[in-house]
């Protein structure tokens, strides 16, 4: 899909239709111009010369509750997205911000695979037309889009914000902002930005140690923003907005996952605006997923401490929907 010529075909048009385009794309899910009647016939093939809507991608894993697409871009590079769907109709989308990710966080097969480019605006985009295009066949529609795919959203910031736009615009894709949750690993500077952009989108932070000694062990990214830091801009972030923050933490056995922490983690969070999210973690080369007592046993140290702890994006064994684990399992190559 490149739809960047389209504001150059536009320019002897009445203003009008761009809304139509606008509606045509990301309302109604077109994969081919041929089906944007609203359109004179001169204009959509002008587009399809120009603006090919075709996404090239191929379903990698499908599992009962998941499906997982492989993105090939312009240049050919890969991007991973997920589909999640829950009971209740409730289908997430999680998308990738930048091929692979400059963060190189230990435990995540995305940090693993280095990085090439930030993602424009419309290849974050067009990761959702690919499931909203599927879905839209089963009579269904994405429901959550969350930024926990392959990159640091903070890092690509302006692209995030204005892919988050176009999927919140109301004459297109129309997702209330409160459908939509961003996870960082924690830029500081990125999150005050994002304090004051006015969007009640939410927040995740990709927390995964109470402490910075440890953080900084298996998030390099903590060793330029220590966790006091982070955490500091957190709490602006609740001043200004009121939002509650999710705290993602992932569970690797004798790593992150130890009685001592969770009371750590307690101690950290005790008073904070926000839940914790238990993640559970696929194995890999390097570490190994904590057992099932000993998450149990982590969580309930958490709520005796009077945390909210929540158990998400922990679907089907083939599927890995967390920050970061999207390739885990493919040994994608991005390029
Ligand atoms: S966990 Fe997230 S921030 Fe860390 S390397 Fe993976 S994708 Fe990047």
């Amino acid at each position: 899909m490149n739809i960047q010529g389209i504001n150059e075909i536009l320019i002897d048009q009445p203003k009008y239709r761009q809304q139509q385009i606008e509606k045509a794309i990301y309302g109604e899910f077109i994969s081919d111009w041929s089906e944007a009647i609203a359109l004179p016939e001169h204009l959509r093939k002008q587009l399809a010369e120009a603006c090919p809507l075709d996404i090239h991608a191929e379903e990698t894993i499908s599992s009962g509750d998941s499906r997982k697409a492989l993105i090939i871009l312009e240049d050919e590079l890969k991007i991973e997205a997920v589909l999640m769907m829950h009971k209740g109709d409730r289908n997430t989308v999680c998308v990738s911000s930048q091929v692979g990710c400059p963060m190189g966080c230990l435990f995540c097969a995305t940090g693993k695979l280095g990085f090439k480019r930030n993602l424009t605006a419309d290849e974050i985009v067009e990761q959702v037309l690919y499931f909203a295009r599927q879905l839209k066949k089963e009579n269904k529609r994405v429901t959550n889009i969350v930024f926990m795919g392959m990159g640091e959203p903070m890092v690509n910031y302006d692209n995030v914000m204005a892919a988050i736009r176009i999927l919140n615009n109301p004459n297109g894709f129309n997702l209330g902002a409160r459908r939509m949750s961003i996870s960082t690993s924690g830029i500081p500077e990125g999150i005050r930005k994002f304090a004051r952009e006015g969007l009640e989108v939410n927040l995740a932070l990709s927390l995964h140690a109470p402490n910075n000694e440890l953080r900084c062990k298996i998030m390099p990214v903590s060793r330029r923003h220590s966790l006091e830091e982070v955490m500091d801009a957190l709490r602006e972030y609740v001043d200004i907005t009121h939002r509650k923050i999710m705290f993602e933490y992932i569970m690797i056995k004798d790593v992150t996952d130890t009685p001592e922490l969770a009371h750590e983690l307690v101690k950290l969070l005790s008073g904070w605006l926000g839940y914790v999210n238990l993640i559970n973690y696929n194995q890999t080369e390097m570490f190994a997923p904590s057992t099932r007592e000993r998450i149990e046993e982590f969580k309930q140290i958490l709520e005796d401490g009077h945390i909210t702890v929540v158990q998400r994006y922990t679907f089907g064994q083939d599927i890995d929907g967390a920050c970061g684990q999207l390739a885990a399992r493919t040994k994608l190559q991005i390029d």
